[in-house]
């Protein structure tokens, strides 16, 4: 038995022989935009049933206070010193999210071009973005520096010597900080790690006051600031330290050669509780980082994206095929990997409850294992396995923890037009995505003319 205890007592999950029940009144006590009346689930106050009477499924749907609460409770935790939270535009950057946050004064993380026309079409500040990655092009620098971008997170030397290039001829000094790859064990998925010194990211721990002395000579180079972001989904304080600790001997390194930043970047990659992880509460992470943070004298940015947004969001699918089999039960349902590629890429567990709890009550009677399952010709499309249900064709699932790296991971996969997208605040909510239509899946090919 795999128990994890909570405020009520009541344990969250429960493993049998068959399979993993995850108790949904245990589960959405943690969550605080979801909630059951009367046995049917709602996010804040509006009722899911209502939500997909009104946009159908499969459909993402987001709690703006959920996003909101997060927010502010990293800039409260921080409070202390100048800060400025980046959200990392990749873990969900549809328009009213990132409109959200810059209403509420956020910076942002972009990885793109695209994630920046994103930002500015809803309001945000080219100056609070630091823009990330490491494949900047010519013209996506062109396009940030004529913007006005805070700053460019440089991964590499070549980085460095393109973004001096494109600075001279607009004539306009780029602020840039060195991504550090500070050669940490973020204890996270392999393919989320990236603080390793075998990860594509960053520069070496050992040659960054090298290549910051380069920098300093670079004629259109402002030297701002540091940055690392060692993975994603930790649930522990230490890597976050042992970066730090890292960081702050580069600064020191630094003073001494007579290059002074004015801020440090101390990434994203806060893990959220998707089951019954436990990972560090965002005013753990500032009391473990604060002492440190307040000594240096410098403004503190923080890039988080996952943990801003995954649990103000779930994903609503409809069970469309109930397929038991001699060995496994099958739920065929009208979401699949193409809407939610977490479980088959990352092999994330992630909690499916119903939109409408059982009549006969909470628990593992009655409940069959089921495979929930997308519709996709693929063995790797599954959302969950093993899962106790109680399920019935037509029913409504919700796939909690789905805000983060859920739609903006989707694809069009076996021509599946994209999930549509909805806000919930208070007791209304408003459509913030069309569901995409099959049409415009083809609508930019063109039939072949020729012989
Ligand atoms: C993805 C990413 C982030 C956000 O990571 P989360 O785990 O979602 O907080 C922040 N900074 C950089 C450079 C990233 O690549």
């Amino acid at each position: 038995m795999s128990h994890s205890e909570q405020q009520t007592g009541e344990s969250v999950t429960i493993q049998t022989d068959q399979g993993l029940y995850v108790n949904p009144q245990a589960l959405t006590a943690h969550l605080p935009a979801l909630d059951y009346h009367d046995g049917a689930l709602y996010m804040e106050q509006v009722s899911i049933a209502d939500v997909v009477k009104h946009y159908g499924t499969p459909c993402y749907v987001y709690s703006k206070q959920a996003i909101l609460d997060v927010y502010q409770a990293y800039s409260d935790s921080f409070a202390s010193l100048t800060h400025q939270i980046c959200y990392a535009v990749k873990a969900n950057s549809n328009l009213a999210v990132l409109g959200i946050l810059a209403q509420a004064g956020a910076g942002f993380d972009i990885v793109s071009r695209g994630e920046l026309m994103r930002v500015l079409a809803a309001g945000g500040e080219a100056a609070r973005v630091v823009f990330s990655g490491v494949g900047k092009t010519y013209s996506d620098i062109e396009y940030a520096l004529t913007q006005g971008i805070g700053c460019f997170n440089v991964e590499s030397i070549s980085e460095l010597t393109l973004i001096n290039d494109v600075a001279q001829k607009l004539d306009k000094p780029a602020p840039i900080s060195l991504r550090v790859n500070p050669n940490v064990d973020a204890k996270t998925h392999p393919y989320i790690s990236t603080g390793l010194k075998d990860n594509k990211f960053g520069i070496t721990h050992e040659d960054a006051v090298a290549v910051y002395e380069q920098a300093a000579q670079l004629s259109h180079i402002d030297i701002v600031g540091i940055d690392c972001h060692i993975g994603s989904q930790l649930t522990e304080v230490a890597p976050f330290v042992a970066a730090l600790d890292k960081v702050v001997e580069l600064i020191h390194n630094l003073r001494d050669k007579g290059i002074e930043l004015r801020h440090i970047d101390l990434g994203g990659g806060l893990g959220v509780r998707y089951i019954d992880e436990t990972p560090v509460s965002i005013d753990e992470f500032a009391q473990a980082l604060l002492p440190k943070l307040s000594e240096l004298g410098l403004t503190v940015f923080f890039e988080p994206g996952r943990s801003i947004v995954a649990n103000a969001g779930i994903l609503l699918t409809k069970v469309d095929v109930l397929k038991p089999t001699e060995h496994k039960n099958f739920a065929i349902v009208d979401a699949a990997m193409n809407d939610l590629i977490r479980p088959a890429l990352y092999q994330a567990e992630m909690a499916v409850i119903p939109s409408v709890l059982p009549e006969n009550g909470i628990g593992t009677d009655g409940t069959q294992p089921w495979d929930i399952v997308g519709a996709i010709c693929e063995t790797g499309d599954f959302l969950a396995k093993d899962r106790l249900l109680s399920l019935a064709v037509g029913d409504v699932l919700a796939i909690t923890g789905a805000g983060a790296y859920g739609f903006t991971m989707s694809s069009n996969y076996n021509s599946r037009p994209r999930a549509s997208e909805v806000m919930v605040a208070d007791d209304s909510h408003q459509l913030i995505r069309k569901r995409e239509t099959i049409e415009a899946l083809y609508a930019d090919e063109v039939l072949w003319q020729g012989k």
